[in-house]
């Protein structure tokens, strides 16, 4: 049984107090559904912050990015400790916005992945097509190599405690949402390629979150989906009611 996971990327929005009164309101939203759990990415400025505000709820908080360093000269950059610090429990790697922006490539995701863990973060690694890439038939393939790469060299027990979001990048931000066939079907490749490299039960336990356009009015019929275990949304969770509606998604 895979508890389904319903997470807010904050990207780049919501100064200190946004983000805490964020936290307040939907705290008890979160803590009435015993049905998911519920993670929010704020920024960085904002992490400490939101992590107070949540301490004792259901709510928990996850940094958009991290270094493998444990420190060093790396100007800008935040190490796994100093999630911690700031209370962090989850972080997002490889989001496909650090892959763009930031020519993020699935080695670097791979040792951000192996620091966090190595932390005792839990991590949510983010994979996906573009839409030249699904043009070209070559949407496999791109899992394939971003599983591979990305997550190279995990122990099965280190496996069990990351989450995987399927994020196809031509449907981020953008409206376009994959139909939850789309979405399902990419989900089983994903989950194909974790049995091949870790195992049967740990394919079977690892939750396979989609994202890109999740909305209120379509979140039902992609949770409707066996293979789809929750959702992590930007646009749509910067609002309390909308990430409301999607904790409370139709069952
Ligand atoms: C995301 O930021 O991971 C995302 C899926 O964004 P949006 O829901 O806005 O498409």
């Amino acid at each position: 049984m895979r508890t389904p996971v319903i997470a807010g990327n904050w990207k780049m929005y919501k100064n200190i107090a946004e983000a805490v009164d964020f936290v307040e309101k939907i705290k008890p939203i979160a803590d009435k559904a015993a049905h998911c759990e519920v993670v929010i990415a704020p920024p960085f400025t904002a992490l400490a912050a939101a992590t107070k505000a949540a301490k004792g709820s259901k709510v928990k908080v996850a940094a958009q990015d991290v270094h493998w360093d444990k420190e060093g000269a790396h100007t800008g950059d935040i190490s796994p400790g100093m999630l911690l610090d700031a209370g962090c429990t989850h972080v997002i790697i490889g989001h496909s916005e650090r892959r763009h922006d930031h020519g993020e490539t699935d080695e670097q995701v791979n040792r951000k992945l192996k620091a966090a863990l190595a932390a005792g973060l839990a991590a949510i690694v983010c994979v996906g097509e573009t839409l030249a890439e699904r043009e070209a038939g070559q949407t496999r393939e791109v899992l394939e190599r971003q599983i591979r790469d990305g997550l190279a060299g995990l122990t099965p027990p280190e496996f069990s405690r990351i989450m995987i979001a399927y994020e196809p990048v031509w449907a981020i931000g953008t409206g376009r949402t994959a139909t939850p066939e789309m979405a399902a079907e990419s989900h089983r490749q994903i989950r194909d390629l974790a049995r091949n490299e870790f195992g049967e039960a740990e394919a079977a336990g690892v939750r396979i979150l989609y994202g890109g356009s999740v909305k209120p009015e379509n979140i039902g019929g992609l949770m409707a989906q066996e293979e789809i275990d929750g959702a992590l949304v930007g646009g749509a969770s910067l609002k309390v009611d909308s990430f409301a509606a999607l904790i409370n998604f139709p069952r």
